[in-house]
């Protein structure tokens, strides 16, 4: 997401906001990055992490019904993950392991997934 207010023809860093925390981003922060999804959704790796270790390894399910996935804009059947303070930012099973495998191969960000 963007910050409100923000000049779409010159968008800056600190514009770019998580839609799961609404922290900016942070160039400068190798271990949090931020995965772009649909009409300008973003999911930092701080983020990504918690929503993995919820739906990988506690099988988190936060999914309602005709729910859409924040980032890649689909109700699917997926385990969701959604942010504990901001209600109306879900993240979707495999939107989770797609950015976790994107995020590894960037070889600018130093973001690993969860183990264990
Ligand atoms: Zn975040
Ligand atoms: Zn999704």
């Amino acid at each position: 997401m963007f910050r409100p207010g923000t000049d779409e023809t010159n968008v800056q860093y600190e514009d770019v906001l998580c839609n799961f925390c609404h922290r900016a981003w942070d160039p400068e922060d190798p271990a949090r990055p931020l995965i772009e999804g649909h009409h300008g959704s973003h999911l930092c790796g701080e983020c990504l992490s918690i929503a993995y270790r919820a739906i990988v390894f506690d099988g988190r399910n936060d999914r309602t019904e005709g729910q859409t996935c924040t980032m890649c804009l689909e109700a699917r059947d997926d385990e969701t993950w959604q942010s504990p303070e901001f209600a109306d930012a879900c993240v979707c099973r495999r939107c989770v392991k797609q950015s976790a495998t994107a995020l590894e191969k960037d070889k600018d960000y130093t973001w690993r997934r969860p183990v264990g």
